[in-house]
């Protein structure tokens, strides 16, 4: 199996980042902590990122990390408070952990694009962490621009009755699986193929601002989606396409900032994900989202994810 140890790794350490996550949203009510570019950032994120990023670095050493957090704030005296409870959080996990380690692994995720690096969402969708609703773990690396392996941990979701908590897992060639992610047999996932369903689907973000949802609505309705869009936070989406759950997923530029450019960290696992099932990502132009550009998709605009067979008249609708 390419990639085994990379896969098994990133797998380990996504379910000890969604553990953590998880334990926050229970024990406390987490708080936003605003970021300088006004968005929020949580105790569970920078825990989740120091647990990743400190198990790639031991099993990794060599390999670059571009995660979302860095830790310049969080050591400043007025924070100390909230890096003592991210370091009690992450010794739920690594007793030994202390507070010097923790701020050291979060900035092993500041790395730069390469020839080889991960990419890393600790929490995608913290709105949705928030809110209580879904967010995603997600983790990905990448080979000369290709995405070779891609994690996605989604706590919050169920597509069947007592089962929450679900885990995709995609390798290059070798197709998607979903799991629990409490453990458990992973099982083969494929997208919804168009002749299977007359009652096609489409995902769209929660966030208004995060995409142009009238103009969404307009694309689905004709490439011939006739449903209400399903709205859900973080790359949980592209587990719903890869999954079969929904048969488009569309996030096109927001009226309100036109020129905003996707971050690697939003897509890189989702795309792996929906690929290896079956479908097909682009950009609203067609083009496939460039990974090897640095932590912008500079050369792409919004984005378009698909079961593969409605894709074409998405993309001539659009
Ligand atoms: P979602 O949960 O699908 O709404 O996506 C959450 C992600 O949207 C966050 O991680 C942000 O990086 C990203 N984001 C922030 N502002 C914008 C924007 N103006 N357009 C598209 N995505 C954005
Ligand atoms: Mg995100």
């Amino acid at each position: 199996m390419p990639y085994e140890s990379e896969r098994n790794i990133a797998i380990q350490a996504v379910q000890a980042a969604a553990q953590l996550c998880e334990q926050v949203r229970r024990e406390i009510v987490p708080e936003a902590i605003e970021k300088k570019d006004k968005s929020p950032v949580t105790v569970a994120d920078f825990g989740a990122q120091a647990l990743i990023c400190r198990a790639l670095s031991i099993a990794f050493p060599q390999d670059p990390v571009v995660g979302e957090e860095d830790a310049a704030e969080l050591q400043t005296p007025e924070m100390a408070e909230r890096l003592a409870q991210v370091t009690q959080y992450v010794q739920a996990i690594v007793p030994e952990a202390n507070s010097e380690q923790v701020t050291g692994w979060i900035d092993h995720g500041n790395g730069q694009v390469g020839s080889r690096y991960w990419t890393l969402d600790p929490i995608d969708g913290t709105k949705g962490f928030l809110r209580g609703d879904q967010y995603a773990i997600a983790l990905a690396l990448i080979e000369n621009g290709e995405i070779k392996v891609g994690v996605l941990g989604c706590p919050a979701l169920s597509f069947s009755e007592g089962q929450t908590g679900l885990m995709g897992v995609a390798v290059r060639g070798e197709g998607s699986t979903l799991a629990s992610l409490a453990g458990g047999a992973p099982q083969s996932i494929q997208v919804v193929s168009a002749d299977q369903s007359d009652n096609l689907r489409f995902v769209e973000s929660v966030e208004s601002g995060h995409g142009d949802q009238s103009r969404q609505a307009a694309v689905a309705k004709a490439a011939g989606i006739t449903q209400d869009s399903l709205r859900m936070d973080s790359q949980a989406k592209y587990m719903a396409v890869a999954a079969g759950q929904a048969a488009l997923y569309l996030r096109l530029p927001s009226p309100k900032t036109p020129d905003y450019r996707e971050k690697i960290w939003d897509h890189a696992a989702g795309v792996i994900l929906v690929e290896e099932a079956g479908g097909r990502v682009t950009d609203i132009a067609g083009k496939s989202l460039d990974f090897s550009l640095g932590a912008k998709l500079v050369n792409n605009q919004g984005v378009v994810v698909s079961n593969g067979s409605i894709h074409d008249p998405v993309l001539a609708a659009l």
